[in-house]
């Protein structure tokens, strides 16, 4: 035995507690490491996995897919005057399109009146096959008296210039007041949306909602908040407080949008509720007239992964494929359109893959935590991928 494997021996052997209360063996180690460097920021932590599992590169998706949310352009405020900004070029959108497998992009944030004659001139018509166009309420008109009636009859002449479906923002719950920026906040079922909602079931447009936002986003953005790196870099981010409703409010106020218009489709994006697939399961089996999407949820649904199986297993005639991609988004690493973004998503849907990054980001921007692949079948893939939105949009 050497002499050094001894004196270990004896030093646990020995007086195994020390002064301190500490075991010897420990203060040892605490005085090695006293003098340490200020603490690491948490936000220059990056630790790296040291697990060794198989890393599946999924380049292309394994059926052509339709990615039922993405925003190629925007409504701007310029001056006085809203103005329609495309998000990219056309080559560039469809160069990754073809190369991940992508048949169809849906662009959600068409605008309404002119914007969006604009937008379905620049996007769906040259390219029919492969952009659709949906349109947005003209909510800066809400204060006229007859909003109702006005709404519902731009949803006709959207049909009427080309436009597939209806898209709903956040905004309308959490930013939309009675004079648009000021006074109360405007409710999810307030009654001047209900021509509006009836007008698209009866034109066939299906209605991609989105309510409320991460669970998180609506507590105090403090040391127990998972998202709390996001939200102290994004602050305006938080509906905690003020007059904000909770998040429970919110979907609630869509479920009785969704009963009131049983003819009207709903595709509650962002997986609805993605925190609480047990309450989202019991809305798809209320209402009969609800889909979902997964756009920037592959973080919620990864983390979670044998619920998340058993809710696509369930639920795969009503699930969507989404991304929420936005060419050139720089505020959000989770919904940059690119190669990178599509990879993830697939690897997502169709391995088994453990433990990796669900956003092409040094450190996982939507809370500190990686996901696990779901390895759905194929005749799961194939309506997920393709077949649910296929026939949302009577394709
Ligand atoms: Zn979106």
């Amino acid at each position: 035995m050497t002499l050094r494997r001894r004196e270990w021996l004896k030093t646990l052997a020995g007086a195994s507690v020390g002064a301190l209360g500490l075991p010897l063996i420990d203060r040892a180690h605490a005085q090695t490491t006293k003098r340490v460097e200020p603490p690491l920021a948490l936000k220059d932590y990056q630790p790296k996995s040291m697990l060794h599992v198989p890393e599946t590169h999924v380049p292309r998706s394994r059926f052509p897919n339709i990615d039922f949310h993405t925003h190629l352009t925007g409504v701007d405020r310029k001056g006085k005057s809203d103005v329609l900004t495309h998000a990219a070029t056309v080559e560039e959108v469809l160069r990754v399109m073809d190369a991940k497998n992508i048949r169809i992009m849906v662009n959600l944030t068409g605008g309404y009146g002119p914007l969006l004659e604009e937008a379905l001139r620049h996007w769906q018509q040259p390219h029919p096959d492969r952009f659709i166009v949906f349109t947005e309420p003209w909510y800066a008109k809400i204060t006229m008296p007859n909003y109702a009636k006005f709404q519902g009859e731009q949803i006709e002449a959207a049909k009427r210039a080309g436009a597939r479906g209806l898209k709903i923002l956040k905004t309308l719950g959490l930013y939309l007041r009675e004079n648009v920026t000021t006074g109360p906040l405007v409710k999810i079922d307030d009654k001047r949306f209900d021509q509006m909602w009836e007008a698209a079931g009866a034109l066939d447009m299906s209605v991609a909602i989105h309510v409320s936002d991460p669970e998180a986003f609506f507590l105090p953005t403090d040391r127990f908040n998972e998202r709390y790196e996001e939200l102290s870099a994004h602050p305006d981010w938080s509906f905690h407080g003020r007059d904000y409703p909770s998040n429970a409010e919110l979907q609630e106020a869509r479920n009785r949008v969704m009963q009131r218009h049983p003819r009207t489709k709903f595709v509650a994006l962002h997986t609805a509720d993605s925190e609480n697939l047990p309450y989202v399961s019991e809305c798809l089996d209320r209402y009969p007239n609800m889909y979902v999407d997964i756009a920037a949820r592959i973080g919620e649904l990864g983390r979670q992964p044998r619920m998340s199986r058993k809710f696509f297993d369930k639920y795969q005639d009503r699930i969507l494929f989404a991304t929420d991609a936005t060419p050139h988004g720089d505020e959000t690493p989770q919904q940059i359109f690119g190669n990178e973004l599509y990879e993830i998503y697939y690897r997502f849907l169709e391995t088994e893959d453990e433990y990796f990054d669900y956003a092409p980001a040094p450190i996982p921007p939507q809370g500190r935590w990686r996901i696990y692949g779901i390895g759905l079948p194929e005749q799961i893939l194939k309506k997920v991928y393709y077949e649910n939105a296929a026939r949302l949009l009577g394709l």
